[in-house]
């Protein structure tokens, strides 16, 4: 409530919070979240949580008159659509120069995501984090993450014959006859139940072509794993529909932390104040990079270093089709969880995962996200005439990711005679580059922080997200994102409280 005191708050309900959440509660601690997003536990007037893909409605985007699907066409086509500005799930946060797509809700990304669950190759973590001692992340906190975050990986028989993943084996057979790694990648989707959809006995989510806006089945997001255990230790209140606005040193110590209550039209329905011991930014690398760098600029915190808002990058990503021959259908039937990925980040500086297309009817296409290893790091910086905070990335920097991107796709096209796919994000536009689903960086680790994310300048300030991960992990992020969370908690609870 108003004016309350709180031991440790944390702001956002995704990875890093729910980590920090379950581990400072198992260590005796109350814990405060604060989320700005629903709480995505109550059915809409179809008797579903989450709207299908397909349909989307205005449960499905965060304050948006208009849809903004991250597949703008179909067959050259145009499919946004008009909906009522709504608290939705999915936020598409435009910066200029990139779209960057978000999960707002209790669960955070988790809720949205496609649950591929990669742990990244050791030299390439090296490289990326330096400073983390990566025997104690193999041993450990990988596996940590690994089992919390509920990950299994896909039964191979079944891959081999079932009809939802034709278009996967189609993206199999292509890479092996152009040379090139492919690799099965885990999932938090519980592939025992996605058996039971093909098989009739439980109602279809997988199946059903949900993804993006929520799975109502199958799934195992954080609501299910690390949220569900954090309740069960009974120290963890959840504020819903709350957004944290600023944080600043109380005068009896610890923080006053400014909260706006939300209605599900966006409006602000009450201003709180809460002071807490301990506060850990986790609204991921927008959220949290957004913040620091508003409250550094205010001088709401001052002590704060001018890394804050620096490092941030897009994970490379970039997104295309091709287009297949005849004989190569991809199947009317997709499963909209992707389990299979070309690795050719050595040679080519790409990583693409082989993504469905869950339309429903036969498309010949095959598509892909890839994650490239591109160099390119934006700042988040303050503007005074908006108050809102910006980002200078360049659409112009997406040319190295696409480049390696067609390390891999140039050579399958030249192999099977095929040709890339124009009607998928505009008229005759081949690459979907003007987004990412992977924001890092902006308060990185070892440099806006110390090595385990205490914000310079301010003891008792924590990020615990993805935005200290400096613009790239080589893979998908959550397991990186949850593994570090938990390093980072192990040893603030042991040295911290
Ligand atoms: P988030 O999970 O983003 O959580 C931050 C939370 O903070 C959000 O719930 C937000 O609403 C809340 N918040 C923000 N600001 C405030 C505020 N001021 N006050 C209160 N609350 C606030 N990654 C993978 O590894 N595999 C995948 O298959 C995959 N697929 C994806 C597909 C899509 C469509 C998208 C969008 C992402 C995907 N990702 C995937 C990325 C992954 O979901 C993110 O990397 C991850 O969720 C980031 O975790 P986080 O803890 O940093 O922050």
């Amino acid at each position: 409530g108003d004016g309350a005191r709180v031991p440790a708050l944390i702001i956002g309900s995704g990875y890093g919070g729910s980590v920090a959440a379950l581990r400072l509660a198992q260590a005796g601690v109350d814990v405060h979240m604060i989320e700005m997003g629903k709480s995505w536990d109550t059915p809409g007037s179809d008797g579903k949580i989450f709207a299908n893909t397909r349909t989307p409605d205005d449960r499905s985007f965060w304050l948006r008159t208009r849809t903004k699907q991250p597949l703008s066409n179909f067959l050259g086509f145009p499919i946004d659509k008009n909906v009522s500005r709504h608290t939705g799930i999915l936020d598409a946060e435009e910066f200029s120069g990139i779209t960057v797509y978000q999960g707002r809700g209790v669960g955070g990304g988790s809720l949205v995501n496609g649950g591929m669950a990669v742990t990244p190759n050791r030299e390439r973590f090296g490289a990326i984090l330096p400073s983390v001692d990566a025997d104690e992340m193999y041993d450990v906190y990988y596996p940590r993450a690994n089992a919390g975050l509920g990950v299994n990986e896909i039964d191979r028989a079944w891959f081999d014959t079932t009809d939802c993943y034709q278009y996967a084996r189609v993206g199999r057979k292509h890479a092996e006859r152009s040379g090139f790694d492919f690799v099965y990648v885990p999932n938090v989707y519980d592939f025992n139940y996605m058996k039971q959809e093909a098989a009739g006995n439980v109602p279809r989510s997988a199946l059903a072509a949900e993804i993006l806006y929520g799975n109502n089945h199958g799934k195992k997001s954080l609501q299910q794993t690390y949220l569900a255990q954090a309740a069960a230790t009974g120290r963890v209140t959840i504020s819903p529909l709350h957004r944290v606005t600023s944080v600043t040193p109380a005068p009896s110590g610890g923080y006053t932390v400014t909260i706006e209550q939300l209605n599900t039209g966006g409006g602000v329905t009450a201003t709180k104040t809460v002071t807490a011991g301990k506060v850990f930014f986790a609204a991921g690398s927008v959220g949290t990079s957004k913040l620091l760098v508003k409250l550094k600029a205010t001088g709401a915190l001052p002590g704060l270093n001018n890394e804050v808002g620096k490092g941030w990058g897009d994970n490379g990503n970039v997104m295309c089709g091709r287009a297949n021959h005849m004989w190569d259908a991809t199947g009317s039937l997709q499963s909209s969880i992707p389990t299979v990925g070309i690795d050719n980040w050595e040679e080519g500086g790409a990583f693409a995962e082989v993504a469905p297309l869950p339309t429903g009817i036969e498309t010949y296409a095959s598509f892909y996200l890839s994650i490239t290893n591109t160099p390119h790091r934006a700042q988040f910086s303050y503007n005074a005439g908006t108050g809102g905070v910006d980002l200078n990335w360049q659409t112009s920097w997406k040319q190295t990711s696409i480049d390696m991107a067609k390390s891999i796709f140039d050579k399958i096209n030249r192999k099977e005679g095929t040709i890339y796919r124009t009607d998928l994000f505009g008229f005759y536009k081949i690459w979907g580059d003007h987004l990412t689903y992977h924001p890092l960086g902006g308060a990185v680790l070892g440099k806006a922080t110390d090595n385990h994310g205490r914000l310079h300048g301010h003891p008792g300030l924590y990020v615990i997200d993805g935005s200290l991960i400096p613009g790239n992990t080589s893979v998908n992020p959550f397991v990186t994102i949850t593994a570090l969370a938990e390093r980072n908690i192990d040893k603030i609870i042991d040295t911290d409280l």
